[in-house]
């Protein structure tokens, strides 16, 4: 290994684009590459980038930036940006950055090896192609190295619900699913390999429609397949629409034992009227009824979402609606963003919203927010958990791990060792994880 190249790569964005940058490490691990987690020494650096909100795209261009000295002080340093930035604005980013060796769009990384070693001495490659291949079957891991206790599986990708603020159809392409089979074999390698725990991926993953014995699968089909795996303790799936929230995916809450009690359901707004606006096709008592019925069959789940203020053509009783689905539902946590305009989504042509009130509306609408997490998470004091351990914690004898809910676990104990799962009495909250006391 005396004279392995090194490749550093930085991950912005969704947990999609994490396991994405895992395949590529992997397979320009077949290329002679080694990790690394310094760009001051590689030999290759990757930006795996986001385009979902309009920081995101600026971040990759001010840290393209930023290795400008290094590629001065060694020219032989190759520099690639994947992912949606690079699929979207593929082209604009080789005129902007000439020192960029290669663009790859996310449906194209199974090809990145090849691209790499065409690449350099004033080479550059650009592929954002949508390729009939499968990636995933050329992205297969090579060496068998063992593994943390949790891993992503991607089992669906793209999308084709078009909202209208959304990029993710033009940068990840049509709603595709993998073949249940390929999915069981990874889950069984990553088990072999020590994780305990898999969160099933897709842009909407309960939308999987993968190809199985008998024909297609659903994505509660598999979860119960995964369900048999042994050694596999934990399943979990993101992100859901709520137009696919099926009868079975809904019982498989109620009787699966190893799918836990959390689901990430976006809704974006408690207004019909700008649900409607966003092309989202459902209505905020459609969701406040869905959400009824999945705690009918799970009543302890925790609900998590995703929120837009500021869309264009929002009015202050558009975003009391939305206050008001806040109210109703009650999440255990969120995340929430103020809109930001995508070009060449249909939203994008449309006037916006003052930014001072749309500011105002997300301040206001994070503070309730907060308060719901918070509510949440101090009523688990008393609670006894199962705690899945991941690491060690900042402080001397510190552990953390997940509870079943998501929630950051700590506990002081010589007796946790990372990857053991553990039942854990929680004894405080704090603002952003829970402490515990180890049960015998
Ligand atoms: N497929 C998922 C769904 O339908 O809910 C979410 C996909 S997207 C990667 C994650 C989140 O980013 C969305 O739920 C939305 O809240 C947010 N988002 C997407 N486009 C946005 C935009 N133009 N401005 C602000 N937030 C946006
Ligand atoms: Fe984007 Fe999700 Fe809407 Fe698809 S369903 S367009 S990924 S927000």
């Amino acid at each position: 290994m005396a004279d392995a190249k090194k490749l550093y790569i930085k991950t912005y964005g969704c947990q999609m684009n994490v396991y994405d940058s895992e395949r590529m490490a992997e397979a320009m691990g077949g290329a002679g590459y080694v990790a690394t987690d310094s760009p001051d020494d590689a030999d290759m650096i990757l930006l795996n980038t986001c385009h979902i909100r309009e920081k995101a795209a600026e971040k990759v261009y001010s840290e393209l930036g930023r290795f400008k000295p290094l590629k001065a002080a060694n020219p032989n340093l190759k520099i690639g940006v994947a992912g949606c930035v690079a699929q979207a604005e593929g082209a604009e980013i080789m005129r902007r950055q000439p020192m960029v060796d290669l663009v790859v769009g996310p449906q194209s990384y199974h090809r990145l090896p090849e691209m790499e070693a065409q690449v350099g001495g004033g080479k550059r490659a650009l592929d954002t192609d949508f390729p009939e291949e499968d990636k995933f079957e050329h992205l297969k891991a090579r060496p068998k190295a063992a593994r943390g206790p949790t891993a992503f599986l991607t089992v669906q990708e793209g999308c084709d619900k078009f909202c209208a603020f959304c990029v993710v159809p033009y940068t990840r392409g049509a709603e595709a699913s993998r073949p249940a089979v390929r999915v069981l074999e990874e889950a069984r390698d990553l088990v072999d390999r020590g994780v305990r725990e898999i969160t099933l991926l897709g842009q909407n993953v309960n939308a999987y429609h993968g190809v199985g014995e008998g024909g297609d699968w659903s994505l509660a089909r598999l979860i119960w397949a995964l369900n048999d795996i042994d050694g596999l303790e934990r399943i979990r799936f993101t992100t859901s629409h709520p137009n696919d929230m099926s009868d079975d995916l809904i019982n498989a809450h109620g009787e699966c034992a190893k799918l836990m009690p959390y689901l990430h359901l976006p809704v974006q707004s408690g207004s019909d009227r700008i649900l409607k606006a966003m092309n989202r096709k459902h209505t905020a008592e459609g969701y406040i009824r869905l959400i009824e019925r999945i705690r009918a069959a799970r009543p302890d789940i925790l609900i998590s979402g995703d929120f837009i203020v500021g869309f264009p053509g929002e009015t202050e009783a558009d975003f009391a609606g939305t206050m008001a689905l806040v109210t109703a539902v009650g999440y255990g946590q969120c995340y929430s963003f103020k809109y930001s305009a995508r070009p060449g989504t249909p939203a994008a042509e449309r006037p916006l919203v003052d930014p001072v009130e749309a500011s105002d509306r997300l301040a206001r609408l994070q503070a309730l927010l907060t308060k719901q997490q918070h509510a949440i998470q101090n009523s688990m004091v008393g609670r006894d958990v199962s705690v899945l351990f991941e690491r060690t914690g900042r402080l001397p004898g510190q552990m953390v791990g997940k509870s079943e809910y998501l929630h950051a676990v700590h506990v002081n104990s010589d007796d946790i060792a990372v990857g053991d799962l553990r039942r854990v009495r929680i004894v405080n909250s704090g603002p952003n994880s829970l402490g515990g006391e180890l049960l015998p």
